[in-house]
């Protein structure tokens, strides 16, 4: 289901709305996986560029849940490899936040901090790749680590028969 509400916020690890200039971070968008929900601002119904990069990214976030952990551990180690190249920047602000946090001089690939950017990154990469968006401010990872995780997300196209399940 894919649902929209009006001036969204994240408050206190929860989601609300409504008008005004109540608590909360305005976000754009949140997923709830296991209720196979998606709740998008409404206000980004005015910006057609920005909706789709941001519902590819909140799709990605159903296909990285069944992606599998084979899967899963290989984009972890591309994105291993990026940081031990000193790879700066990324393809999303939702990625780019969590990087900053890790310390590349000490990657532990078990850490929860490790696998919320590995899954953010999955889902930025792939609103990069597939909703249209060549530019935007916050595309700041270098063009040759692109490159790599477009092959890599083609691989996995190839591999699943041109379909990803969400
Ligand atoms: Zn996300």
């Amino acid at each position: 289901v894919v649902e929209w509400q009006s001036n969204l916020r994240s408050h206190r690890g929860r989601l609300v709305s409504g008008p005004g200039s109540g608590p909360g971070t305005q976000v754009h968008a949140a997923s709830y996986l296991r209720e196979r929900r998606i709740v998008l601002d409404r206000a980004l119904l005015a910006h057609h560029n920005e909706l789709a990069r941001i519902l590819t990214h909140e799709m990605f976030h159903f296909v990285w849940l069944r992606l599998g952990n084979p899967l899963r551990l290989s984009w972890q180690k591309l994105l291993h490899s990026e940081m031990q190249s000193r790879a700066r920047g990324e393809l999303g602000w939702s990625a780019e936040l969590r990087k900053d946090k890790l310390d590349p001089t000490r990657l532990d690939l078990r850490t929860r901090s490790w696998r919320d950017y590995a899954c953010e990154s999955f889902c930025d990469t792939a609103a990069r790749l597939y909703s249209g968006s060549r530019n935007h401010p916050e595309f700041t990872l270098a063009q040759r680590f692109v490159a790599a995780r477009r092959e890599w997300f083609a691989d996995l196209v190839r591999y699943r028969e041109g379909g990803l399940r969400i």
